[in-house]
């Protein structure tokens, strides 16, 4: 099987139909990943083939979280992920990519630029500080392996309107970190949080997205400046 093959396979199982640009957009962006890989640390993934599975295809399988949003912030979005992939398939949907390091979002701006993407703009900041202009602002915010999910939500929480809501995506195992981060995510605003599994569309990966509605306003104290990535503030660990 191709790569083309295999992420057309994949999306036909998650979107209601797959276009040819969209594929073409897909794969252009995973060779200026790779690619660039070579010179900057972007993905541990260097198989073309895992790229569709680990990267496209497991963001796209929250693609029906999002489709119907106005905007979406992708939190520590490293490479692009969750938020490019779903910003290539969520065309009406603006997307915000925010990252705290600068040569990942010019990489990510080289991406945008190339594809043509008008939904999507990537600012280099880090949460914290991006929260204090731009509060309950979004009405989704997603997030992939940037930290433990009582820090993370005290990332991500201030920055989702009250009715919206916040994504992240998980290990399978992730029950005793959500179970940890209960109390810091009741005090940001958060309600219960909600463990779903999945696997991951032509794989046999399962993961986890814990869905967090967020039901009142967050503190105006959070997020505390700088707050450290390893350290939970809140409780939790
Ligand atoms: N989400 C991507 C993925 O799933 O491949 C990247 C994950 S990478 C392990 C974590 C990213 O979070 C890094 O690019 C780092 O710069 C970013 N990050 C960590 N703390 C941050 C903060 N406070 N604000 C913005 N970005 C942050």
């Amino acid at each position: 099987m191709t790569e083309r093959e295999l992420l057309i396979k994949g999306l036909e199982q998650i979107c209601p139909k797959v276009y040819p640009q969209t594929v073409d957009n897909f794969l252009k962006f995973s060779d200026m990943l790779l690619e660039k890989n070579k010179v900057m640390n972007l993905t541990a993934v260097t198989e073309p083939m895992k790229v569709i599975s680990r990267h496209f295809l497991d963001c796209a399988m929250i693609m029906p979280d999002v489709i119907s949003e106005e905007k979406v912030i992708d939190i520590g979005t490293g490479a692009g992920f969750p938020g490019l992939p779903l910003a290539i398939l969520c065309s009406d949907t603006q997307f915000v990519l925010l990252d705290a390091l600068r040569k990942r979002i010019d990489f990510l701006n080289e991406v945008i630029a190339q594809l043509g993407l008008k939904n999507v703009t990537a600012i280099h900041a880090r949460a914290e500080e991006f929260a204090e202009k731009n509060r309950q602002s979004f009405s989704v915010a997603v997030s992939r392996a940037v930290a433990d999910l009582s820090v993370l939500s005290e990332l991500t929480l201030p920055l989702v309107k009250v009715n919206g809501k916040f994504i992240a995506m998980k290990a399978q195992d992730c029950k005793d970190e959500v179970e940890q981060a209960k109390r810091a995510i009741e005090i940001l605003g958060g309600d219960k949080p909600c463990i779903k599994k999945y696997t991951v569309v032509e794989s046999d990966m399962v993961r986890a997205k814990v869905e967090i509605h967020k039901i009142k306003d967050t503190p105006a104290k959070y997020p505390r400046r700088f707050a450290k990535i390893s350290a939970s503030p809140l409780g939790g660990k």
